[in-house]
């Protein structure tokens, strides 16, 4: 074992508590990184005490006095940029480049969280003689923030750095397959000044995440991960009044027309379905190819040959996942779908007890195959023929999710056409993975995502703070009698 056993990390303390644990591998060798614990309601207790006692304390500093830490943190973030590469790239089997550029999108949404004492000064006006309403934003209270495996670095961050600037305290549970980067961030905000109890860490996984859903102590719950596990945090948390956003998985669509630039599209559709080895809400699912697009398919094939698993593209995070998706690519080849890349016996030397599955292109998909229809989360591209470009809207907007979804074209008109059509909250012309960058908002639509505003940038204001209106009166003089 690499690393010590996991610890929870309560009222800034790291502890372990006692029972069950499961491993942690590293997926890109199969060896055993760590043990993570599966903690008891006792420990979820502890943390939410913690975090109620010290959030008060916090909620009176003033945002400016705040925010201090998190320009600290951000350049803890930048100055352990290798290390924490490392860390997430050893837990979740991507590569040290993607890894390190999620830990830059971590100092990106903590850069855009040092804004906020500008973004979040109330307003005031006279709204009759000598009465003033005015309004303030205040913390929401105890937030506990759930996480997926795929960005066990960046997905806390979305969260954390906003919430507890704007006065929240946080309990984390980060993913019982990646659980390592968030106790080394849980180190780095404590060594950035953050009091105690401010930000906890309770490991486990399904029975913690009830255990929140279900605690009156806490205010607010914010969940990542799959649809199935979202659906069920959202009506859980809500049933028992909290604020809760679950954000859900995705099957995005690309829409290449006949005339988008064929260098360019290619290399973009590549990137998008392969990076992070298909495991990104945000990656390319289905190519709905509108057209005579054959030019354009030869040169995605030659871009997707040309990104080698274990080379410059990572592992899939277990050996269940690994079977899910070559799984989905048997069946559409035994449904009559034509392989043009495949990538499923992919042989990586050093990574023999590792879990790769390479590039594959499966062309030819019709629109009811599992395939065409489910979140594979790996890297897999799936080619839908279509003649017209309605064709094409119908079967995007036919999803139940609606993360993202992009159009390859050169003409402004269409890309406008069809972006004002497709069912989806973020959206790209001419880009793979049209993640919006900060100051703008992360989050999409119908099934992938449960709750009102999005998890980052401005659009999250709403969802860590509550407005208070206050109206006052003070000078007698003025007369003013229609307010008692
Ligand atoms: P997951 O839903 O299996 O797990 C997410 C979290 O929920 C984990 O912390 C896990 O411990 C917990 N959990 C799992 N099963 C549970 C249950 N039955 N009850 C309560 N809690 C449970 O997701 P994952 O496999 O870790 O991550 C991949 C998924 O996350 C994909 O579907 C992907 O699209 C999605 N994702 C979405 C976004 C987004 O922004 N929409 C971002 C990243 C990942």
């Amino acid at each position: 074992m690499k690393y010590p056993e996991i610890t929870n990390f309560i009222g800034g303390k790291e502890s372990s508590p006692a029972g069950q644990t499961l491993e942690v591998i590293n997926p890109s060798t199969g060896s055993l990184l760590t043990r993570v614990p599966l903690s008891s309601p006792k420990e979820l207790e502890r943390a939410v005490t913690a975090a109620k006692k010290a959030q008060p304390a916090w909620q009176a500093l003033p945002v400016k006095e705040r925010v201090q830490v998190f320009f600290r943190y951000k350049n803890l973030l930048e100055m352990h940029r290798d290390e924490l590469s490392e860390l997430v790239s050893e837990e979740n089997g991507k590569t040290i480049s993607e890894a390190a550029a999620e830990v830059d999108k971590s100092a990106e949404v903590t850069e855009f969280a040092c804004s906020l004492p500008q973004l979040t000064a109330g307003e005031i006006e006279e709204v009759s003689r000598g009465v003033e309403c005015m309004e303030q934003r205040v913390p929401v209270g105890v937030v506990a923030c759930i996480t997926p495996f795929n960005f066990p670095n960046m997905v806390p961050n979305w969260t954390l750095p906003n919430a507890l600037v704007l006065g929240n305290a946080m309990i984390l549970k980060p993913s019982e397959q990646t659980p390592l980067s968030a106790n080394r961030l849980a180190q780095l905000l404590q060594e950035a000044g953050l009091p105690k109890g401010i930000f906890n860490i309770v490991h486990g996984s399904r029975g913690i995440v009830e255990g929140i859903c279900d605690h009156p102590g806490i205010d607010g719950v914010s969940f990542v991960g799959s649809t199935r596990v979202a659906k069920i945090v959202y009506a859980r948390a809500a049933s028992h009044h909290k604020r809760v956003l679950a954000l859900g998985g995705a099957k995005n669509h690309l829409i290449v027309l006949p005339d988008a630039n064929p260098e360019m599209t290619a290399s973009n559709v590549a990137a998008s379905f392969t990076g992070c080895a298909g495991q990104r809400c945000m990656a390319a699912s289905v190519m709905i190819a509108v057209g005579d697009v054959n030019h354009i398919i030869e040169k995605l094939c030659s871009e997707a040959r040309a990104i080698i698993p274990g080379v410059n593209m990572g592992s899939i995070i277990s050996q269940t996942s690994k079977e899910r998706i070559v799984n989905y690519i048997n069946q559409a080849e035994s449904e009559g779908a034509k392989l043009l890349v495949d990538g499923r016996d992919v042989q990586v030397p050093g990574g023999e007890n590792g879990f790769f599955v390479g590039p594959t292109i499966v062309d030819h998909v019709k629109p009811g195959m599992s395939i065409a229809c489910e979140e594979v989360f790996g890297p897999v591209l799936t080619i839908l023929r279509v003649k017209t470009v309605d064709e094409a809207l119908e079967i995007e907007n036919a999803s139940p999710y609606g993360n993202a979804a992009a159009v390859f074209t050169q003409s402004g008109g269409m890309a406008k056409f069809v972006i004002e059509r497709v069912s989806a909250g973020m959206t790209g012309v001419n880009i793979g993975v049209p993640v919006p960058r900060e100051p703008f908002s992360f989050g999409g639509w119908n099934d992938s995502r449960f709750g009102v505003g999005d998890i980052t940038g401005k659009s999250s204001l709403e969802f860590w703070t509550k407005l208070k209106k206050t109206t006052v009166k003070w000078n007698p003089e003025a007369k003013t009698n229609w307010m008692s």
